[in-house]
């Protein structure tokens, strides 16, 4: 048995992580998919404080290798189930059963889809969901991004050098990303944007070869393109703490600031958890404060 076992190993888990191990409580965390989270495919991370332009990959290694160096177990599985027996834990993945005296919960969110036909039979061929993953496969080709966040705005930005066209597909007229990321998105020649304009299929036999299009008039409009980027937000990973903590109508769990949750032991941090600000610092602060929060709950129980 250790004393913490952490959910999720993107920045809030593996800042939690750290700070556990620099209060000599012993911690493993587990992880679906790449260490690092959903920062990892980020191109440059500007707003992180002292860190400018830093790669998510290169921020991802160093949190990995920081909390591995001070002594973190690091496991590469996905989380079946969760119970609490008594006053253990008991983590179910990959066939095996973990235990620890306390849990940090901190799985992050995952890619919202859209929902139209042809989305998910061309996943893969054509549909993406990460412009610095897979805009390579699209050079010098026209593709169409959806979204009026950070994501796509940025995403557009990162397919402009790579692709000849840029179609950006947004369902109002207004962005919610950061105002100088708007600025420079149009100021790039090659990104045309389609506003008050939703995805209404996306259509190919073998891959994508076009995007139909309806705007808020009722026009219809279908554009060729040989790929479609989908940065519609996220989906908060919340199933398995439906048995331990209370979950908002939009799936986010809640807690306090103190990342407690309505069941002693359980802890909930980073993008999962219900709050105003969801970014990289807000989700390293998650989890320092949810270790912190570990540590005084397993020595109170002692
Ligand atoms: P987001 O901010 O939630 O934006 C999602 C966008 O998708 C919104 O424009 C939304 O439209 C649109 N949308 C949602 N559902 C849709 C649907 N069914 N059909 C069409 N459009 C749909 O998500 P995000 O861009 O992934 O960013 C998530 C968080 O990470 C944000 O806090 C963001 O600031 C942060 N982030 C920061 C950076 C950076 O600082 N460089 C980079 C990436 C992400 P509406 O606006 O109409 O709702």
């Amino acid at each position: 048995m250790v004393d913490v076992i952490i959910i999720g190993g993107g920045t809030a888990g593996l800042t939690a992580a750290i700070f556990l191990q620099r209060s000599a409580m012993e911690c493993l965390v587990i992880e679906a998919e790449e260490f690092g989270g959903r920062i990892f495919p980020t191109l440059a991370i500007d707003n992180y404080p002292g860190m400018p332009g830093i790669s998510g990959y290169e921020f991802s290694e160093v949190l990995r290798g920081q909390a591995s160096s001070l002594g973190a177990n690091l496991i590469a599985a996905s989380v079946e189930s969760i119970k609490l027996n008594k006053d253990t834990w008991e983590v179910t993945a990959k066939d095996s059963i973990y235990t620890a005296k306390a849990l940090i919960y901190a799985a992050g969110e995952k890619q919202r889809l859209l929902g139209v036909s042809g989305e998910i039979e061309l996943l893969g061929r054509g549909v993406a969901t990460c412009a610095a993953c897979d805009g390579a496969f699209f050079r010098k080709q026209t593709v169409a991004i959806v979204g009026g966040g950070d994501k796509a705005l940025d995403d557009a930005i990162t397919l402009s050098r790579l692709c000849t066209r840029v179609h950006l597909i947004h369902r109002r007229d207004e962005f919610r990303a950061a105002g100088s990321t708007v600025l420079k998105m149009q100021q790039t020649p090659n990104i045309q944007q389609h506003l008050n304009t939703n995805i209404i299929s996306i259509n190919g036999s073998s891959r994508v070869e076009s995007v139909s299009l309806s705007n808020t008039k009722g026009e219809e409009t279908t554009l060729d393109v040989a790929g479609v980027f989908i940065a519609v937000g996220s989906i908060p990973q919340s199933t398995l703490c439906a048995d331990f903590a209370q979950i908002d109508n939009e799936g986010y769990v809640i807690a306090g600031e103190d990342c407690k949750t309505s069941t002693p032991g359980f802890f909930v941090a980073g993008d999962v958890r219900k709050k105003p600000l969801r970014q990289l610092v807000t989700a390293a602060a998650d989890g320092a404060v949810a270790a912190t929060s570990a540590v005084e709950y397993i020595i109170h129980n002692k």
